[in-house]
């Protein structure tokens, strides 16, 4: 295998270990659990915001009917140890029925609160329970991706070290071409030509170009479409 090869199958195979840096099947099935966390935390906003909503709505009536409980409480006892007339007695037993009827009203108001809090509050509990290995995938496959990148990253090193010590090995003029070629067209600077076609670029080469490339009479013969440096016929 001549040089000009070795160097173009170096930088194609530093490319492709690009791409499946760019494209690990880990990846993929992160974005999709992701995606699916951030539709599970909108659903979780949309259930806690009923459940804060009933629970407000509780505590409010519990505000309102906690003096009332208490007042009611403190009459009870008062009618109790009632020892003054009946009159005063009468009083105090009309405002007892009135309050003990407001603290009633309170009472199955507040019961219906606290049965419709109680779903509400397991959804959430259950969505967030339900979430738990959700969570856990998206760490062990954060994980994962990262050690891929790190072991491709190093064999990506490894390899450029390699292609380094090849490209040093060619003649000036085709390194000046190779690498001209790779900073503009990008993956390797040379191609091969296959049948009639650049592997590089897939363009079907005019006779003329033909020609000169299987008789190898230029010093660097290129595609004229991508620029990337032949390996000549002979090789
Ligand atoms: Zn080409």
């Amino acid at each position: 295998m001549s040089t000009l090869s070795e160097l173009i199958d170096a930088d194609r195979w530093i490319d492709r270990l690009a791409q499946q840096r760019g494209h690990l099947p880990e990846s993929v099935e992160l974005a999709a659990v992701e995606d699916e966390l951030r539709r599970r935390v909108a659903e979780l906003k949309v259930r806690d915001s009923a459940r804060a909503n009933a629970a407000a709505a509780l505590e409010q009536s519990q505000q309102h009917s906690e003096p009332l409980r208490q007042r009611l409480a403190t009459l009870r006892a008062a009618a109790r140890s009632a020892t003054g007339g009946s009159r005063d007695l009468v009083a105090l037993e009309k405002e007892i029925t009135h309050i003990a009827s407001d603290v009633a009203r309170y009472d199955d108001q507040e019961l219906i609160l606290m049965e419709s809090l109680e779903p509400l509050e397991a959804a959430v509990r259950d969505l967030k329970h339900e979430t738990q290995p959700l969570i856990a995938t998206r760490a062990t496959l954060t994980a994962t991706i990262a050690e891929l990148q790190v072991s491709i990253d190093d064999e990506v090193a490894a390899k450029r070290r390699e292609r380094d010590d090849i490209s040093a090995q060619l003649p000036d003029g085709v390194r000046r071409a190779y690498d001209e070629a790779l900073r503009r067209a990008g993956v390797s600077g040379g191609a091969y030509v296959d049948g009639n076609r650049c592997d590089g670029c897939r363009i079907a080469l005019s006779p003329l170009d033909l020609d000169r490339w299987r008789q190898g009479s230029a010093a660097v013969s290129a595609c004229p479409e991508c620029g990337r440096v032949w390996v000549p016929c002979s090789s």
